[in-house]
């Protein structure tokens, strides 16, 4: 197909202003997506025109929020390849996606039964995990990195044993860059009886993703990262461990029978929805889905990796600069952390800033993984597919003013 990437980005209001003076440059798309007019404009007119709750009512207004609603799940089910809409869960986001799983699934889990994370996980693949463990005096392993700072496979193959019970790895990393073989993960820990739940939040929006394919248990992604509204997020579970899992929470929608002293639940995926839900992010994820199918995700991974073959290699060959992650263009996302001489990432990010330029700084919620790579913070620059050269040529040119302006420290 051949896309029309200015028209595309056109779609994208937030991104045609000036910030400091300059045009904005938004190479922050790891934090968090910006959202094309037609996904703005679903929420609008779902309450101009629409808004009641869903499935309890009667009246014309209620279908149709329950219509749009469950149109949205099957949307869903079809965008991640999932065997049918009951295994589509809409929760908050990856977060609560995680939580549901650690804190249901969990309780699967007992004394001396082992998870295997892996180190470059986010803090909701790993917190959740963690506090599970030390509840259950389950024991945590981690799977480390190669020197080239991949996943290594060796050790993932040493760590996933008879006694692992469940793997809880990323799809693509949000520090390193990587896409993790997610296959190869599930093949071994299913050869070894454990469930792999899979953390999608950076893969969804940047690459195809087919559940049976990956042959994953669950997946986690947030609709915030892949153009819709923030409060809306997708748990995946295959259905015959979903049925057997406990609820998350309480309350209305989750039930079937409520007695005085006992209740019964509501079938998939009912159970695991408890009270009112985020019904205009839902209807805003399903414009969003509508708005990747509509550029197809082979071409947006397509034209993503043609913006890193363009700036990773001129990142790759600046001696001021440590890029993190393997240093193979072939190897890498849109996600590019790095820092600037000894800099602190702060000061860096604050300086591309006034040029316009949005970048973060931190240790991107992934504190094991920096204290594993000896930092304490990076600089991260993530590409989506509505950014242009223009953005890519700014940020160099702005990372050019910034070295320039710290140039007294850089001798
Ligand atoms: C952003 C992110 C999360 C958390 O997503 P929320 O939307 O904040 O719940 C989890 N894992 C990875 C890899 C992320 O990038």
């Amino acid at each position: 197909m051949d896309t029309d990437w200015e028209q595309v980005r056109s779609d994208f209001p937030v991104l045609q202003q000036v910030v400091n003076e300059e045009s904005l440059v938004y190479l922050d798309n790891a934090a968090t997506s910006q959202k094309p007019m037609t996904v703005l404009q679903s929420i609008n007119q779902f309450y101009l025109h629409d808004n009641a709750n869903v499935h309890r009512g009667i009246h014309t207004l209620a279908q149709r929020a329950t219509e749009q609603y469950e149109a949205v799940r099957d949307q869903v089910r079809q965008f991640i390849n999932a065997t049918t809409a009951n295994e589509i869960i809409f929760t908050k986001g990856t977060t609560d996606s995680l939580n549901l799983v650690a804190s249901t699934y969990g309780q699967f889990i007992q004394a001396g039964d082992e998870i295997i994370l892996t180190i470059m996980e986010h803090h909701s693949n790993l917190i959740a995990w963690q506090q599970l463990a030390l509840q259950k005096h389950a024991t945590l392993k981690y799977i480390n990195l190669t020197k080239e700072q991949d996943l290594d496979l060796k050790d993932a193959a040493q760590k996933i044993t008879d006694k692992t019970k469940i793997v809880a790895i990323a799809h693509a990393s949000n520090v390193l860059g990587v896409v993790n073989p997610i296959k190869t993960i599930t093949k071994l820990a299913h050869q070894h009886g454990a469930v792999v739940v899979c953390d999608g939040a950076q893969a969804v929006a940047h690459l195809p993703v087919d559940v049976q394919d990956l042959d994953v248990d669950f997946y986690a992604f947030s609709g915030h990262k892949m153009l819709a509204p923030t409060g809306i997020g997708v748990l995946y579970g295959k259905q015959a461990l979903l049925k057997k899992m406990p609820p998350y929470q309480y309350g209305g929608e989750m039930i079937s029978v409520v007695n005085q002293y006992d209740s019964t639940w509501a079938e998939l995926p009912y159970k695991f929805e408890a009270g009112t839900p985020n019904i205009a992010g839902v209807i805003g994820l399903g414009k969003a889905i509508d708005y990747l199918n509509h550029i197809e995700m082979t071409n947006i991974w397509r034209h993503e990796q043609e913006l890193v073959q363009y700036i990773f290699p001129k990142l790759l060959a600046d001696p001021t600069l440590t890029i993190y992650g393997p240093p193979s263009v072939t190897k890498h996302t849109g996600v590019i952390a790095f820092n600037l001489h000894s800099l602190h990432p702060h000061d860096v990010a604050t300086a591309l800033d006034q040029d316009g330029v949005a970048v973060r700084a931190g240790h991107h919620c992934a504190q094991p993984l920096m204290n594993a790579l000896d930092l304490k913070a990076t600089v991260r620059m993530s590409l989506s597919f509505y950014n242009n050269w223009a953005d890519l040529d700014n940020f160099l040119a702005a990372l050019k003013d910034t070295k320039e302006f710290f140039n007294h420290e850089l001798i």
